[in-house]
């Protein structure tokens, strides 16, 4: 088959490397003249593990290339993917659907003979009927189907999961295309991943409801969290209780300092804009949003606790700044926010990212000192703050760590450090729903 990805961001780039991994020619798209460069000359845009090698391999073997251009891969292609950002619109929180609109107008313009196009893009229930109306609309004669194929993969984990799906969900009616989609996905099909053939709306509707179930999962463990501090209890060992039971599962049960990234915010926004839009209100999404947003204030009420209750002139370690490790995005990471927060209680903040400092500079507040280790990070802070779980900081060395310190103050959002080895080594440690605190406390009520 021969596919032109249009937008060469995370989606894009990683969907088009593994379907010229599958044997697909493919030509990955984008009007960002200067990631085109780069990807031509070998220089990844992101950091995901394994992407380079599996560009550079499909690249010399001559089933992927790189283009600013549209026409000529669009007109050549059997299938058009759009995987172009949909970020939240300023001020209202609906996704923001010019880029999706705009690239449907490039690619009608340049279509030859039938092809299917596929919305990849996360896009609120009824896009594709309107993207359909956009093509038809700049060109009547094209021969097209418009197929949703949103997609599931993880940062960090991308590669993986894009060639070792759980599902993969097309929505169309359209024979043709439905035949396109086998030939492109055979070579997972023979690797028995579902295949889920169902209606556009439908498709695009479970993207979200998964991310939306997702984010969900996510609060409802940090909520309990939350509450296994207050009654002392251990939020671990509550979600391995309650993970154990199938129906429920042990994933998304981590707790810690609330979701961030460059989907769930923006998707449960936009999923309640339509909930909206459709006078079918979401209270439990709208209800998820909210505490979460709540929550990342919350975490630096936390770190002000641990140092006693003033930060002022203190100095903050960070560990960590993206939503998530192996990833260099920093798209709605709580990192953002919780900085912002030790900042204005008077905090110095010094961070230290294994990946993600390049794109931290950008959109962090410009008075923050940036290390280059983790220790040079803790070298004397009064506390120091764990906020991405890398794998590099689940064995620092405590010594070290300690003695670079002013004070030994650990307040790890992540729980990757058990609270009796972090005080073998002397820290006051504060993690995320296990405060050994009111063990013997009397319940509200009884006396
Ligand atoms: P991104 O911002 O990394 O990439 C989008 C790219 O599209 C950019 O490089 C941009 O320059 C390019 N672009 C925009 N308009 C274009 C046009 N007309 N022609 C050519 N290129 C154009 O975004 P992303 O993270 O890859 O997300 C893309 C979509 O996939 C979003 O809807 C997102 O919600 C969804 N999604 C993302 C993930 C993820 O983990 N990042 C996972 C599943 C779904």
């Amino acid at each position: 088959m021969r596919i032109a990805m249009i937008g060469s961001g995370y989606v894009g780039l990683v969907s088009g490397a593994c379907f010229a991994d599958f044997g697909h020619q493919v030509v990955c798209v984008d009007k960002d003249a200067r990631k085109i460069d780069a990807l031509k000359q070998g220089k990844m845009p992101i950091y995901e593990p394994g992407l380079a090698e599996l560009v550079g391999n499909n690249v010399r073997q001559n089933r992927l290339a790189f283009t600013t251009g549209l026409e000529e891969p669009v007109s050549q292609a059997d299938a058009v993917f759009i995987a172009v950002g949909t970020p939240s619109r300023r001020g209202d929180g609906h996704a923001d659907l010019t880029y999706v609109y705009d690239a449907a107008r490039e690619v009608a313009r340049a279509l030859d003979g039938f092809t299917a196009v596929i919305t990849k893009s996360t896009v609120p229930v009824g896009t594709g009927d309107e993207v359909e109306r956009v093509m038809r609309q700049t060109r009547a004669d094209a021969d097209f189907a418009v197929v949703s194929n949103p997609e599931f993969l993880r940062e960090g984990a991308a590669i993986r999961d894009f060639k070792h799906p759980d599902r993969i969900v097309i929505g169309t009616e359209d024979e043709r295309a439905k035949a396109v989609m086998a030939e492109i996905y055979r070579p997972l099909y023979l690797n028995r991943a579902p295949i889920m053939y169902t209606e556009r709306r439908t498709a695009e509707l479970i993207k979200y409801a998964a991310n939306a179930f997702l984010a969900t999962k996510i609060t409802f463990i940090n909520e309990m969290a939350d509450l296994a501090e207050k009654v002392g209890a251990d939020v671990q060992e509550v979600a391995r209780g309650i993970g154990l039971d199938n129906r429920i599962g042990s994933k998304f049960l981590h707790a810690g300092p609330g979701f961030g990234g460059s989907c769930f915010p923006k998707d449960t926004l936009a999923l309640i804009k339509t909930g909206q839009d459709y006078e079918a209100p979401l209270r439990i999404v709208e209800t998820v949003a909210a505490v979460n947003d709540q929550r990342k204030r919350a975490m630096a009420r936390k770190v002000l606790a641990a140092a006693g209750g003033s930060l002022r002139d203190k100095t903050v370690a960070v560990l960590g700044l993206t939503f998530k490790p192996n990833t260099d995005d920093m798209r709605d990471s709580p990192s953002i926010p919780l900085i912002t927060a030790l900042q204005d209680m008077g905090a110095q903040v010094r961070a230290y990212d294994p990946e993600g400092m390049e794109q931290a500079r950008e959109v962090l507040p410009g008075n923050v000192t940036y290390a280059d280790s983790a220790y040079a990070c803790a070298q004397g802070a009064d506390v120091l703050v764990i906020v991405t779980e890398w794998e590099q900081f689940r064995a620092l060395d405590l010594e070290a760590i300690k003695a670079a310190m002013k004070a030994p103050v650990m307040v790890d959002l992540r729980n990757i450090y058990p609270p009796d080895e972090a005080a073998k080594y002397g820290f006051a440690y504060t993690g995320i729903g296990r405060a050994p605190v009111a063990r013997n406390r009397r319940l509200p009520g009884y006396s």
